[in-house]
Order: C-alpha cells, then sequence, then structure tokens
C-alpha cells in the first residue's frame, strides 16, 4: 500500500511522537500532582512505538503471531500482578519488571551474535556490550527481588570475594573479545558470554545486604535502559536508543539520589559489603521504653502548637494513611500548626510515603521533605511517629559503630514530645534498635498503626 520510503518516514516520525511523550511523561512524574496522567502518556508513547513497529516491521505470519501471543501473555500478566501488588511488595515488583528488560536486551544481543558472521565487527561489539550489560542487570535484579520477597535471607560472603567477581569479569571480557573478534565463533563461545554475565550478576549482587537493595535496583533500571538503548542502535530502532537512553539516565540520577540519602557512595554500596541486617549493632540501645495510653496522648497532641508527623513503613503496612489525614484535619481544626515529614527512604520504595499521603488527599503544601522540615522539629510540641523506625534513628547521628552511621535522618529527638506509634518492640527494616524510643521526652502507643490513630482521633475529639 505504501513505498518504502514512505514506510520509513512515516515509522521514524511515529517513533519521535513517541519519543516526545514518554520524555513529557517522564516531566509529568516529576509531581504528585500530575504523576499518573504522565504515566498514561508515557504508555501512549509505548503503545504507539510498539503498533508502529509491528505494522512495519514487514515480519512473517508466524513470527507477528508469536509476537503478539508474547505481549498478550507477558501483558495479562503485568496487568493483574500490577492490580494485586500490595503496595509493601512494591520495590520487589519493580526489581523483577526491571530484570525482564534487561533479560530481553539480553535475548536481542543473543539473536545477533549467535547469527554472528552475517553482521560487522561494529554492529557485534554493540550488540555484546548491551547483551552484556542487560544480562548482569537480569540475573542481579532477580537476586534483588528474591532477597526483597524474603526468597533468598542471607547474604553471601567470603573471603577473596572481590577477586572471584574480578575473575568472573575478566573471564567475560575475554570471551566477549572471542566472540567479536570471530577468534572463535558459534555457539559454545557466545553462550559461555552470556553464561558468565549472568554469573557475575548474580555474584554482584550476592553480598549486597538489604538496606541497600534500593540503590542496587535503581542501579540495575539504569542499566537495563543503557543495554535497552545499545541493542536500539543494533536495530536500529530510534525509540529504543531513546526510550533506554532516558531510562539509563532517570536510573542513573535516582540511583545519585537514593545513594546521597543513605549518605553512601555507589562503590561503596557494590564493594563494602555494608547494608546487611545487624544484630550485634542494637547493643548500643540502653534504657527502657515508657508507654502512653491514647487518650493521654491524645489531650497532648489537642493542647500542641505544633505537631510533625513523620509516616514510615508501619503506615503503609496498615494503610493507616486516610485516618491519619483525618486526625490532621481534626488537629488543624483545633488550630494545632501540622506538618507531615517524609523521609526519602521511608516505607520500602522512593517516594512511597507520597504516594500514600496523596492517595488520602493529604495537601501538598502540608508535606515537607528531610531538607525543608529537620530545623522544624525543635519548635514543635510533638512528633508523631507512625509505623517509622530507621529514618527516625539519632544513632545514624550519634553511633559510629551503628550500620545506619551516617544516614541523614529526620530530626524527630529534638522535638519537645515523641510519640511513637508501633505495634511492639519490633526493629526497622536495618534490624537495629532504636535510640529515639528510650529517650526522655519519648512516649511509646502501641498498636497497629490505623487502630491507635482511631483511637488518637477519639481522643482527641474528647479533649475537646
Ligand atoms: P522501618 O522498616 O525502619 O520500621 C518500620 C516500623 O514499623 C517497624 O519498626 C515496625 O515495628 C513498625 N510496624 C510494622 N507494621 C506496623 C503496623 N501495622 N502498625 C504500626 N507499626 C508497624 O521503616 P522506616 O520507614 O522508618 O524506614 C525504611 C527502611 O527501609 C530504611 O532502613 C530504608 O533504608 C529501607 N528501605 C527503603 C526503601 C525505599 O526505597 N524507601 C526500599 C527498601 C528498604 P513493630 O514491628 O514493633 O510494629
Amino acid at each position: 500500500m505504501f513505498s518504502a520510503s514512505t514506510i520509513d518516514t512515516l515509522t521514524q516520525l511515529s517513533y519521535l511522537g513517541a519519543a516526545a511523550l514518554f520524555i513529557l511523561g517522564l516531566k509529568r512524574m516529576s509531581s504528585p500532582v500530575t504523576a499518573v496522567s504522565g504515566v498514561r502518556w508515557a504508555g501512549v508513547g509505548m503503545v504507539l512505538a510498539t503498533v508502529v513497529t509491528l505494522a512495519f516491521m514487514g515480519a512473517s505470519t508466524l513470527n507477528l503471531t508469536l509476537v503478539i501471543g508474547a505481549i498478550a501473555v507477558g501483558g495479562s500478566i503485568a496487568w493483574i500482578s500490577g492490580k494485586r501488588v500490595a503496595m509493601t511488595d512494591m520495590p520487589q515488583m519493580i526489581a523483577l519488571y526491571n530484570g525482564m528488560g534487561g533479560g530481553a536486551a539480553a535475548a536481542i544481543a543473543a539473536v545477533q551474535l549467535y547469527r554472528g558472521s552475517e553482521h560487522s565487527i561494529t554492529h557485534l561489539t554493540i550488540a555484546l556490550i548491551g547483551g552484556f550489560i542487560g544480562s548482569v542487570s537480569f540475573s542481579g535484579s532477580l537476586i534483588a527481588f528474591a532477597k526483597l520477597q524474603g526468597l533468598i535471607t542471607k547474604s553471601v560472603r567470603f573471603g577473596g570475594q572481590k577477586f572471584v567477581n574480578l575473575a568472573i569479569l575478566l573471564i567475560t571480557v575475554g570471551l566477549g573479545f572471542l566472540v567479536i573478534s570471530g577468534m572463535e565463533p558459534g555457539l559454545p563461545s557466545v553462550s559461555l558470554f552470556f553464561g558468565f554475565s549472568l554469573l557475575l550478576g548474580v555474584a554482584m549482587t550476592l553480598p549486597i545486604g538489604g538496606a541497600d537493595m534500593p540503590v542496587v535496583i535503581s542501579l540495575y533500571n539504569a542499566l537495563t535502559g543503557l543495554a535497552v538503548g545499545f541493542e536500539g542502535f543494533v536495530l536500529d530502532n530510534a525509540a529504543m536508543i531513546i526510550a533506554g537512553t532516558v531510562v539509563g539516565a532517570a536510573g542513573t540520577l535516582l540511583t545519585q539520589l537514593m545513594a546521597k540519602a543513605m549518605n553512601r557512595s555507589l562503590s561503596n554500596v557494590l564493594f563494602s559489603n555494608f547494608g546487611e541486617t545487624s544484630s550485634a549493632a542494637g547493643g548500643s540501645v540502653t534504657g527502657s521504653q515508657k508507654a502512653i495510653e491514647a487518650s493521654d496522648a491524645g489531650v497532648m497532641m489537642a493542647y500542641s502548637q505544633k505537631i510533625i508527623i513523620v509516616p514510615g513503613y508501619g503506615l503503609a503496612v496498615a494503610q493507616a494513611q486516610h485516618k491519619v489525614w483525618e486526625l490532621a484535619q481534626l488537629l488543624i481544626d483545633h488550630g494545632v500548626k501540622v506538618r507531615f515529614a517524609i523521609h526519602p527512604v521511608a516505607g520500602r520504595m522512593p517516594g512511597h510515603m507520597n504516594v500514600l499521603l496523596a492517595e488520602a488527599g493529604v495537601p501538598y503544601d502540608l508535606i515537607s521533605d528531610l531538607d525543608e522540615i529537620n530545623a522544624e522539629f525543635e519548635t514543635a510540641d510533638v512528633a508523631l511517629i507512625i509505623g517509622a523506625n530507621d529514618v527516625v534513628n539519632p544513632d545514624a547521628r550519634a553511633n559510629k559503630g551503628s550500620p545506619i552511621y551516617g544516614m541523614p535522618i529526620l530530626n524527630a529527638d529534638k522535638a519537645k514530645n515523641v510519640i511513637v506509634i508501633k505495634r511492639g518492640q519490633g526493629q526497622g527494616f536495618s534490624g537495629i534498635d532504636n535510640a529515639l524510643f528510650v529517650l526522655e521526652q519519648t512516649r511509646m502507643l502501641y498498636g497497629d498503626a490505623q487502630a491507635a490513630v482511631s483511637q488518637l482521633i477519639q481522643a482527641v475529639k474528647a479533649a475537646g
């Protein structure tokens, strides 16, 4: 129906349109107000790129059927799992999906490399680099998924591990050289190359502790983007190049931001074996926790002038965000100045708390991040900690032996009074005790966050 040059022009224009939608979508995702529409814009871009590729790629009916079948199966699984996944399980789902992207890029590279002699060395080199990065991202992301899902509970560490990893890397590079130089063409060296690339992803991720997993997932996200970009060059597909580069750049920025939020360098995350759950470090906290009844806490809050609410992972578990906003509104009606303080790694994924509070309808101007709010704790009558633990642990500031030493925290301990809602003596993600909970001005309101906040609402109402 169309001439070859018309098809090419239409394809390139559509890819340009898709790329514009990806970038505009990403831009909209930077604010909670426009984030949902941003996801839709980027989704429309992806549909456009996919439809155009399928329509104009000139594939045989069999290939087309296979591709559409794969999209239908993959799309259905993603749709159902996306609907069902609990917000608290989001990091491992992101790790899994991200791994699939890396795996897909590696699969494209594998096809090119297995067909070796048909292509130029430049073509094969680009495919090989993308295949290497995609394979590392694929197997590394699967290990990250297994760790966050609790399927792998121990971090595998042994003496000389870094040298073993370096050896795997060197062998992989050597095999890659054999593949593209044509000295050892054919299946065995290509298969070995991919085998060692996958092994490297596993070996790199196994020793990294749970607390560092968010940074690692973000890094693999960036690597997947890069791998897709490389394979975009291989397939001469502008949409893949642009989408891959955008994901790679966004992932790199997020990795840097998260590493900064934990006061870590990336090399420190990857090579220092930090982030392992440590019970030994808990020994530094002495003193006992003092409980408070909801009725007393309610009176204290009703007569406060300023309250800073710090949400954490426990709020997500209890799905207490709506109740918390109800409490905040009640306090505001009482003339109390209420602010929400969000730590960048509170919860279990970047932006976790922002999403929950937005879902409950908390206005954005009441929400502050760490840098904005930290100086204000000193003037707060009450810091109300709801299911947060690590992000308010003063050990991060004061105890050099603590595994979270150096991580910026919310200065809740500087408030005149601290009320902590949690179910019992449970530790946070990093598995250490919290010095905040035994401070003189701290009182523990034990219970599930939703139930405890409901009691506080009644108590504030009763206090008049
Ligand atoms: P933490 O994981 O440190 O602590 C959560 C606390 O919530 C626990 O001490 C627990 O105590 C309490 N809790 C659990 N369930 C409930 C409930 N139903 N009601 C009330 N309380 C409950 O959370 P933070 O948000 O303070 O810190 C996040 C941690 O997670 C950091 O260490 C961060 O590095 C890590 N991380 C962050 C990711 C991110 O991207 N944001 C991703 C992965 C990890 P108890 O059992 O006594 O109730």
